[in-house]
């Protein structure tokens, strides 16, 4: 029978995984999608050797266009389910891309290295997720090697996040010694078996929470010690809550390892049950509920420029907010009162790419686009114009100072810059009096984009000039004193004329603080 338009909305759950470089969101992201039947063999989403991936129309799509998207989005059918799973670049490619992805899910994922603890990158995606309030799961991968006391790394996420954790599972050993997991949500233990290719037991529990029946696991002392833990946990810890689950206050913790695919299962399972489902969206006249059947809505979160030359043409992420997409609508940009035809679109299938038939709330379509659609614009479809709250601006951390190579070329160089910081590709600043351009960022990787585009795009050379990372702070034009900048902060303006300070270090600013108490150093997100 075919599915209502609430059916299919309540079957999506689109999120994406943050995590610092190497905690394993590769390892995870491919158990995922062999669970879907996505991909046939781990090792397939990176090394894009083997698998469906290679095989797929796309990538052929890809090599075309010079456009590589193959990871941007993946969509699997799971358990009745279709999950979205946005990436988030990390490494050289972390961008404010990578933030304004975060403003495309309903939830996230958060994938801690059990040796590692939590790392800067995990920390400034979570604050992301932290502030729109969304749902943060938390994955504590590579139990299969010695990593820090599971105690230790639970405490650690309160306190460096400041968000309550409820462990669903509890580790028994780790390294050498990991036997499985004390899986305190669906009371029951968890064996490796490795010889089984996967497949593991459960053993059930009784009513004091001890394994029942006679298995040789319950005189291990690495069993009566995770079973003691997790008894005093269930005194003593946070209490289970979906609501504070769902308002992103408690984030629910697993334990296991992707790699050997341990605990993913058990993981997914609980994350079908709790993830929500594509939530309504703010306007200003009222919010956007995902199942107007009316109404197309979306927004563009991410735009993806063809780094071929020959083919100008760029891909614009769409996420669905509202009704669904069949090809051919007609929708309208409501930032240009433009209207446009949704023909040219592409899905994000993990094992095949084609035209979208068919899209609801939570999924996400790529648009081909010459240049009419800029980061953060809203599409609807009908006649009463709609309009999402504008995306948020990031704070960069790393900035240059850019000059044209070429005098003569000027012209063309303001057009790029213009155009490149309206598209969101990068920040700009200005000195506040000589008005020397500097552009910042929050990844490296921004620079080069911005380097390469402003060449092929609009034929202009650039000279960069590293100024390194900087602590951006805004405040207010009526507290502004020129006398307030010195050697160890610049003062400058930001693309609205709003001044902003640029820091040295932390030491600088509080230097600021102390000599300025009155002043408020405000930053971005
Ligand atoms: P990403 O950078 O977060 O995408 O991390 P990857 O998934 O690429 O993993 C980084 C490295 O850690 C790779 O060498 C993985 O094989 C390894 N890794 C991932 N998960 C596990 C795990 O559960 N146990 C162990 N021992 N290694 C893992």
């Amino acid at each position: 029978m075919a599915q209502t338009l609430a059916e299919k909305v309540q079957s999506r759950k689109t999120f994406a995984i943050i995590s610092h470089p190497d905690a394993g969101k590769t390892t995870i992201t491919e158990q995922l999608l062999l669970f879907g039947g996505a991909i046939r063999q781990a090792g397939t989403v990176k090394g894009k050797k083997s698998g469906k991936f290679a095989k797929s129309d796309w990538m052929a799509i890809e090599k075309q266009r010079g456009i590589s998207v193959t990871s941007s989005v993946m969509q699997v059918d799971y358990d009745g389910f279709q999950i979205n799973i946005l990436d988030t670049p990390g490494h050289e490619d972390f961008s404010e891309d990578t933030y304004r992805t975060l403003m495309a899910v309903d939830s996230a994922v958060m994938v801690i290295d059990s040796g590692k603890g939590i790392e800067p990158q995990t920390k400034k995606l979570f604050k992301v997720c932290r502030m729109r309030g969304i749902p943060i799961f938390t994955f504590i991968n590579k139990l299969d090697r010695d990593g820090r006391e599971p105690m230790d790394l639970v405490a650690e996420l309160e306190e460096v996040l400041e968000i309550d954790a409820y462990p669903m599972n509890w580790p028994m050993g780790m390294g050498k010694n990991f036997l499985g997991i004390y899986d305190i949500y669906n009371e029951r233990v968890e064996v490796t078996h490795p010889e089984q290719n996967g497949d593991n037991d459960f053993l059930p529990l009784n009513d004091k929470g001890e394994i029942v029946g006679d298995y040789p696991i319950k005189d291990s002392t690495i069993y009566t010690q995770a079973l003691d833990e997790a008894l005093l946990l269930k005194e003593a810890g946070n209490k289970f809550d979906e609501e504070a689950i769902t308002n992103g206050e408690l984030t629910p913790v697993f334990f296991g390892s992707a790699l050997t695919g341990f605990g993913v299962h058990t993981f997914l399972d609980a994350f079908i049950d709790f993830a929500p489902q594509p939530a309504s969206k703010k306007t200003a006249e009222g919010d956007v509920v995902p199942t107007d059947a009316e109404d197309l809505t979306g927004f563009i979160f991410k735009i993806q420029a063809n780094m071929n030359p020959a083919h100008r043409d760029r891909i614009a992420f769409m996420r669905i907010c509202s009704g669904e997409f069949e090809p051919g609508v007609d929708v309208t940009i409501q930032r240009t009162n433009k209207k446009m035809k949704l023909s040219h679109t592409t899905q994000f299938m993990a094992d095949s790419r084609g035209n979208v038939e068919s899209a609801v709330a939570g999924d996400i379509i790529g648009l081909y686009d010459t240049g009419n659609l800029q980061i953060g614009d809203t599409l609807y479809e009908g006649k009463d114009p709609v309009q999402f709250e504008a995306l948020p601006q990031f704070t960069p951390e790393l900035f240059m100072k850019v000059t044209p190579k070429n005098v003569m070329k000027q012209k063309s160089f303001y057009k790029g810059v213009k155009q490149l910081v309206q598209e969101g590709a990068i920040q700009l600043y200005k000195t506040y009096h000589t008005e020397e351009f500097i552009i910042g960022a929050v990844g490296q990787l921004q620079f080069e984009v911005f380097q390469y585009r402003l060449l092929h795009e609009y034929k202009a050379e650039v000279d960069m000039t590293p100024m390194g990372s900087k602590i951006a702070r805004w405040i207010d034009e009526d507290d502004l004193d020129t006398n307030m900048s010195s050697s160890r902060n610049l003062l400058c303006k930001d693309r609205f004329d709003n001044p902003v300070l640029l820091f040295e270090n932390q030491f600088a600013v509080r230097w600021f603080e102390d000599k300025y108490p009155d002043i408020k150093l405000r930053s971005l997100l």
